[in-house]
């Protein structure tokens, strides 16, 4: 047994250093929890970790244009239909099938019931409707412009105006700001964790978040009409591919700077985390149903479907996505991690290049099943804290607009958190109660972006297994296939 251990260690140095790494970045930053570092220091001590987020972030935009638009327009139209059907299917149903287990853990657990935690009540009514989020959700597929999608806010219409009485500022609290600019003043500004004294203001536009769904959109329609091209399209179609050789080249080199990162990012976090002592029993128990339901939906469920519907062994294939499972860890954004989930897929999974390209930037965007999860039974939390009973019907609507949020958040970390207004103003609960878990957010955001990540990864396992026979394993794929089989 120690020499298949040593065995695997040897064979997976990298992904060991990733552990390593995040263990490494725990300790670090617990034993320097105790030495009040400044403001300063802190900023200097993060540098390596928020380099690591920079790399990621800067390989986005490359990855997923060149990807979409060199993998679609090689592909026949029946072939692409017939994927892009099912891959939507499947994300639908997984998700939904997330949003069951998070209610019925939740209802079994009970989380909230009992006295230890109050209910903050702020004031102030929820405007959002299920409609607009589904609005902005499409606004978001057709970006205005191009240039801005890339770096423009996510979702500069998705947050409801809420009236919050009272600025002042505190840590670990979220503040949600009408826009004093906007004449309709729609857009909000959530802050999580702002230092005292500070006044925040809106401004629309210039977050640095992209507009990924918008990216994918325009990106596998330009590649889809390069493939018709024909002679034409050659050109444009071969600048695709040599960018996403180059970027996956890119994305070789950087990992090695990766456990580095993490070390620092990880620890950096836990510097900034809020007294675990100061947290009520019930916000423990909340993220015990939460992190239980993602471990049922992740390590159960998922590997089920996947073995019925592949007839493979789904831990196999997931141990080939291990390294891309450590960076969702590490950096809580499923975009972020999209450049090493692609590299697991290819090298690890060898799943089709075809099907990965299409499947996982779409997954990244909108599959995300931890985060469904995540919101239903936050929002089931909510109402037990608040004595407020949900009646079936309820429960339908939570399980839908949990589905919805989900599709509609950014994979990028805590935005499940501001969806979630969503849900919770579809069964008249106080949006301004997700103040009740923001001081645990971060890190159940880190392991529902885990799970994330994976059924992204097992879903283009799954796909690829069914299209098999549209898109024929390349001799190269063949040989290597050691994972899946
Ligand atoms: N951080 C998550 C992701 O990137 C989204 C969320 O649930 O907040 O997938």
């Amino acid at each position: 047994l120690l020499n298949a251990v040593k065995d695997f260690l040897v064979r997976n140095g990298l992904l060991t250093l990733s552990v390593v790494a995040v263990v490494c970045g725990c300790t670090m930053g617990f034993l320097l929890r105790g030495t009040q570092l400044s403001t300063q220091a802190k900023i200097y001590f993060s540098f390596p970790g928020e380099l690591l987020m920079r790399m990621l972030k800067m390989l986005i935009l490359p990855l997923i244009t060149s990807s979409l638009m060199s993998g679609l327009s090689s592909m026949e139209s029946k072939a692409c239909c017939k994927m892009g059907v099912l891959t939507v299917t499947y994300y639908l149903w997984t998700t939904f099938i997330a949003v069951v287990v998070g209610i019925v853990l939740v209802i079994i657990i009970k989380p909230g019931v009992g006295t230890d935690m109050e209910s903050h009540r702020l004031g102030g009514g929820p405007v959002m409707t299920s409609a607009d989020a589904l609005i902005d959700l499409i606004r978001n597929m057709v970006p205005s412009n191009l240039i801005e999608a890339t770096f423009q806010q996510y979702k500069t219409d998705l947050i409801p105006i809420l009236k919050v009485p009272t600025r002042t500022v505190q840590p670990n609290f979220v503040y949600v700001f009408p826009d004093e600019n906007d004449p309709k003043g729609r857009t909000v500004y959530l802050e999580l964790t702002p230092p005292p004294d500070v006044t925040y203001k809106t401004s629309p536009g210039t977050s640095q978040q992209m507009n990924v769904l918008g990216i994918v959109i325009f990106s596998a329609t330009m590649g889809l009409l390069l493939g018709r091209m024909g002679e034409r399209g050659a050109p444009l179609v071969n600048v695709c591919q040599c960018i996403n050789e180059c970027v996956m080249k890119i994305i070789n080199a950087a990992v090695w700077y990766f456990p580095f990162g993490i070390v620092f990012l990880v620890a950096g976090k836990i510097l900034d985390m809020q007294d675990p002592s100061t947290l009520g029993k019930k916000l423990g128990w909340y993220g015990i149903t939460v992190l239980a339901g993602l471990f049922v939906h992740g390590l159960i469920l998922l590997p089920f479907f996947y073995f019925v519907l592949t007839k493979k062994n789904p831990f196999t294939y997931i141990r080939g996505l291990l390294q891309a499972m450590v960076i969702a860890l590490a950096t809580s954004s499923s975009s972020a991690t999209l450049p090493i989930t692609m590299k697991c897929l290819l090298e690890n999974c060898h799943v089709d290049r075809q099907i990965a390209r299409f499947v996982l930037p779409v997954g990244a965007t909108i599959n995300m099943d931890g985060t469904a999860l995540y919101e239903a039974v936050a929002a089931i939390f909510i109402a037990q804290v608040n004595d407020y009973e949900l009646d079936f019907g309820q429960l339908v609507t939570i399980s839908i607009t949990a589905t919805a949020a989900s599709i509609g958040a950014a994979g990028i970390p805590q935005a499940g958190l501001v969806t979630m207004v969503i849900v919770l103003t579809s069964v008249g609960l106080p949006p301004d109660d997700i103040t009740l878990i923001v001081a645990i957010d971060w890190i159940l955001d880190r392991f529902r972006t885990m799970i994330n990540v994976l059924g992204d990864a097992l879903a283009a396992g799954i796909i690829a297994h069914l299209c098999r026979k549209d898109f024929p394993l390349s001799a190269a794929e063949k040989a290597g296939a050691s994972y899946g089989t």
